[in-house]
């Protein structure tokens, strides 16, 4: 253990939060991929998240705040730092037509719980396994729903001022899969509040579940992955691209180009990070060859 390490401990311990050494990432991810991270924290409150953080700046140690992990490749090397789970901030509040979470709270569970309410437009999160900090992060998005679109306000805490921000949708500079947080990965989403619609609770239902279906049928939900590895290409459906290239059902070590749906990379049993980024580089240079585009990943490589 190095004397940075032993000192995070030591803080983390003192402010009673739990944590665990040497903890491996494809436990926690959804790509079931990824070494070991040096310490992997477990803050219960939004004021021991904030601790967490200030406890890592103090012993000068790299961190990174963790949702679901439904949206990351951490790397084979794992991670030397601090990983911070938001896993236990869970708390969701109804207010009126507002629904307001934890940064750790289910983004498929929220779907739920404005349905209950009969409150329409988190339907297109229903089945996005992310946690809302992550959603708000990445501005997630399915059938033509995205956070953008109902996201009234997020607060986060600043580590470089050590104060807690509350900021406007406006203020998020919300873009396809791109946020202000994406720009500023020290600032820790807290929560956030969603605004959403009165509608009649059927037709939510019907909604919610017709994009279940869908996601049922297209996506490969029975093997590990991270969703769509690739972003959208203007004018193109990226996974279409690459079933005409041929590559369904291309493999390298364990990682395969899902043969149900070209856009998804699946982890078939033991995949490594190092199968899986072998893989990404084989489409991007296959689809560079064959129609001329550069492909951006969706999914974040951590190391
Ligand atoms: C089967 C499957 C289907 C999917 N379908 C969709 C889909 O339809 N649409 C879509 O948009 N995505 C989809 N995804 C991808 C993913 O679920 C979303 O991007 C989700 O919003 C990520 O949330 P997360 O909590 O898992 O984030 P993570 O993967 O844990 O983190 C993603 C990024 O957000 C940052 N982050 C997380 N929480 C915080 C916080 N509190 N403060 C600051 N930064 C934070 C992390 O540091 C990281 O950089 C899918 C994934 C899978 C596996």
């Amino acid at each position: 253990m190095t004397i940075r390490q032993k000192q995070l401990c030591g803080l983390l311990g003192g402010h009673k939060i739990e944590y665990t050494e040497n903890e491996p990432m494809s436990s926690h991810t959804t790509f079931r991929i990824g070494g070991a991270a040096s310490v992997f924290a477990v803050p219960d409150t939004e004021d021991k998240l904030r601790l967490a953080v200030e406890a890592c700046r103090i012993a000068e140690t790299p961190y990174i705040v963790l949702g679901r992990g439904s949206n990351v490749l951490f790397d084979d090397s794992g991670y030397k730092g601090a990983v911070i789970s938001t896993e236990k901030l869970t708390e969701i509040t109804v207010s009126g037509n507002d629904i307001t979470c934890g940064c750790g709270a289910s983004f498929t569970q929220i779907a739920v719980i404005a349905r209950d309410n009969s409150l329409s437009g988190l339907e297109f999160a229903y089945g996005i396994p992310g946690a809302v900090g992550g959603a708000v992060f990445m501005n997630a998005g399915a059938y033509g729903g995205e956070v953008s679109q109902v996201l009234l306000e997020s607060t986060y805490y600043g580590p470089n001022d050590g104060k807690i921000h509350t900021i406007n949708n406006a203020e998020h500079n919300y873009g396809y899969r791109e946020s202000i947080y994406r720009d500023h990965p020290e600032r820790v989403i807290l929560s956030a509040r969603f605004r959403l619609e009165s509608a009649d609770k059927n037709e939510i239902k019907q909604k919610m579940d017709g994009y279940m279906e869908s996601r049922k049928a297209k996506q490969p939900l029975e093997y590990p992955s991270a969703g769509s590895v690739f972003k959208r290409c203007q004018g193109h459906f990226t996974g279409q691209m690459i079933e005409e290239l041929g590559l369904k059902g291309f493999t390298v070590g364990g990682a395969q180009v899902s043969e149900k749906h070209a856009g998804f990379i699946i982890n078939r049993g033991g995949a490594t990070s190092a199968d899986v980024l072998k893989l990404i580089d084989i489409i991007k240079e296959k689809v560079r060859d064959g129609y001329g585009l550069d492909l951006q990943c969706e999914v974040i490589h951590i190391k």
